[in-house]
């Protein structure tokens, strides 16, 4: 069975996608780690994430290995756990720029796919419902209004001490969802099928109640 999450930076995909996997047994699929993965590649070795002749003269060399343990995902850049590194707000952003191109996303495309066979998976990303699963049996399309995606993102980052303004961070999210929304290739988009969550007025438990209830409304 596979449960597709797509929406916007700082929605909560992943911390509520983590905890419904652990309640339902299923695999959880972080699918961002895998973009952010290829963009730290780029900017360790010193080659601008924007020059897309260099990233596409570059991708096959890219080596990105998944591992589960004890139900947390683990990613390998060539053979490295890279798990912690890619966390930084600066691989984020520029994994929204690698986004973009074609032979990024057809290389991951086919690793995300596999990864669905495998296993019963809730997948989340941008692209979920509407190209890499679109036959999954529950959609959902995550979101909340900036302002509190931002508020929530600064909590995590004054959390581990880290120095943040709350109006760049909005602007930065905003920036990141009009690069998402209108690059050619998979923009994020609410697939036709997929149920709406807005989680601006709703805590963690309540959201996990609700897409757990949809997952288990379509025989999780
Ligand atoms: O979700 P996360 O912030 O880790 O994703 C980083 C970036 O990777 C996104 O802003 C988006 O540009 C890209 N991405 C994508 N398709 C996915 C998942 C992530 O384009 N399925």
């Amino acid at each position: 069975m596979k449960i597709a999450i797509d929406g916007p930076a700082g929605a909560g995909k992943s911390s509520i996608a983590k905890l419904v996997a652990e309640e339902i047994s299923f695999v959880y699929v972080d699918t961002g780690a895998m973009f952010r993965t290829i963009a730290y590649y780029f900017l360790t070795n010193g080659i601008d994430p924007a020059d897309e002749a260099a990233v596409k003269a570059d991708c096959e060399q890219i080596q990105i290995g998944i591992e589960y343990k004890e139900g947390e995902q683990h990613i390998f850049l060539n053979g490295t756990d890279v798990s912690k590194e890619i966390r930084q707000e600066e691989v984020g952003k520029n994994a929204s720029v690698v986004a973009r191109y074609g032979c990024v996303r057809e290389k991951l495309l086919q690793m995300q796919r596999e990864l669905a066979e495998k296993s019963n998976v809730i997948m989340d990303g941008r692209d979920i419902g509407t190209v890499v699963l679109p036959d999954a049996e529950v959609k959902i399309y995550l979101t909340a209004s900036s302002l509190v995606r931002a508020k929530r993102r600064y909590a995590q980052l004054q959390e581990k001490g880290e120095d943040c303004n709350l109006e760049e961070i909005e602007k930065d999210i905003i920036a990141r969802d009009e690069q998402d929304m209108n690059r050619a290739i998979a923009p994020l988009r609410q697939a036709e099928d997929a149920i709406l969550v807005d989680t601006s007025d709703m805590t963690i438990p309540e959201v996990v109640a609700r897409i757990r209830a949809l997952a288990e409304e379509a025989g999780a």
